[in-house]
């Protein structure tokens, strides 16, 4: 029989930050996951991106998400001794005079000025017609495949990582299997089956699909966006993403492959071959906060989830934040308890 402080479900982003950081700070973990190929971290475009949407707002909270992010994910590439956090410029292409003087308006707004940059013409041949390419400073892209497979090699090898498929009838209050935990973690991503020991949480499928294409030429040097993410990973390798779907199916579609051709050809001008395509579902909540909290049928149940279309950014402070909770007694912030729509 095992003992440990922390037994986590679900190996996606945020089991993988909230096991660390327990680890970390001294505690015993031991982590279950079915292992899928397409679940949401694996396949997600691992983009971090202060500045976002239609009208250049800053994400949410970014500003104390931003060391979390890079404290977490080098400690990690150390740990792992592995590459997978890019940093690296990225450039929002502008296509309309109307979206260049918005962005000019919105350098002026106090605490964006680390952010954003002066717009400028991209000289690339392979771009699309544009205004200018306007910089986002602070954005990187996590490679989340390379991560999540590394550091379930390395919990294998410290007997810490279960593969199989949880289910809550096989749960005592303080045992699972032959694992006898102080804490349960649920990081199970979009799941119907989550409601069980939260019973009425707002949690809402959006299904995203994305592909690796192939583009002629010398490399990017930078993450191009727009209404969609091209992320060179190399030897002219790039990701493309994502379609959104209030779906819970996984099943790569034809209209969502036309989707991703017409954002791609949105912003480059060069012939293409598609080498890859994968799907996965987000865990979306209708106000786009995370679900944090304790379960209000088991007392040493906890929840982490709701990461939404941004759980790279968002992991490493609520992982941190969620432990405080359950170790030091910090009150959960009101904006991410899952129970806040009760
Ligand atoms: C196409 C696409 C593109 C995206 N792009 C980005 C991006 O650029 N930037 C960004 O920040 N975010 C992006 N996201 C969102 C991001 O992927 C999610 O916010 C994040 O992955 C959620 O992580 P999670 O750990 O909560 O859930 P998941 O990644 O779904 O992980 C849950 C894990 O739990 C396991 N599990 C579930 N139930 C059980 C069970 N009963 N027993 C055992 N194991 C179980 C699953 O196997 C899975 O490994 C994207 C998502 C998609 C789909």
């Amino acid at each position: 029989m095992r003992s440990v402080d922390f037994l986590i479900i679900g190996q996606g982003i945020a089991g993988t930050v909230f096991s660390f950081w327990a680890q970390r700070m001294g505690f015993s973990v031991h982590v279950v996951d079915e292992v899928s190929p397409n679940s949401a971290s694996t396949v997600a475009g691992g983009l971090i991106n202060p500045i976002t949407g239609r009208f250049f707002r800053k994400s949410w909270l970014f500003d104390e998400l931003l060391p979390e992010i890079g404290l977490t994910y080098q400690a990690l590439e150390q740990l792992l001794d592995i590459s997978c956090w890019h940093s690296m410029p990225l450039y929002r292409m502008l296509t309309t005079q109307q979206e260049l003087n918005d962005w000019e308006l919105c350098r002026m707004i106090p605490g964006y000025e680390g952010y954003m940059g002066g717009p400028f013409k991209g000289s690339d041949e392979r771009l699309q017609q544009h205004v200018a390419l306007a910089p986002v400073w602070e954005a990187s892209w996590l490679n989340t495949s390379v991560l999540i497979n590394a550091y379930r090699v390395y919990l294998q090898k410290h007997d810490s990582f279960t593969e199989a498929s949880f289910q809550v009838s096989s749960l005592q209050r303080n045992n699972w299997n032959d694992i006898t935990f102080k804490h349960l973690i649920m990081c199970q991503g979009f799941r119907d089956s989550v409601q069980l020991l939260f019973p009425n949480l707002d949690l809402r499928p959006a299904k995203g699909e994305v592909m690796i294409v192939e583009i002629e030429g010398p490399d990017l040097e930078y993450i191009l966006n727009k209404n969609m993410l091209l992320i060179p990973l190399g030897n002219k390798l790039y990701k493309v993403g994502a379609t959104f779907e209030h779906t819970s199916t996984k099943s790569l579609l034809p209209g969502s492959l036309e989707e991703l051709k017409i954002k791609l050809e949105s912003v480059i001008q060069a012939p293409y071959r598609i080498v890859e395509r994968f799907s996965g579902v987000r865990p979306t909540v209708k106000d786009r906060r995370p679900l944090l909290g304790v379960s209000t049928v088991q007392d040493n149940v906890y929840i982490m989830n709701g990461l939404g279309a941004k759980g790279v950014s968002l992991a490493p402070f609520f992982a941190k934040h969620l432990l405080r909770h359950i170790t030091e007694g910090e009150p959960i912030m009101q904006e991410v308890n899952w129970q806040r729509f009760a």
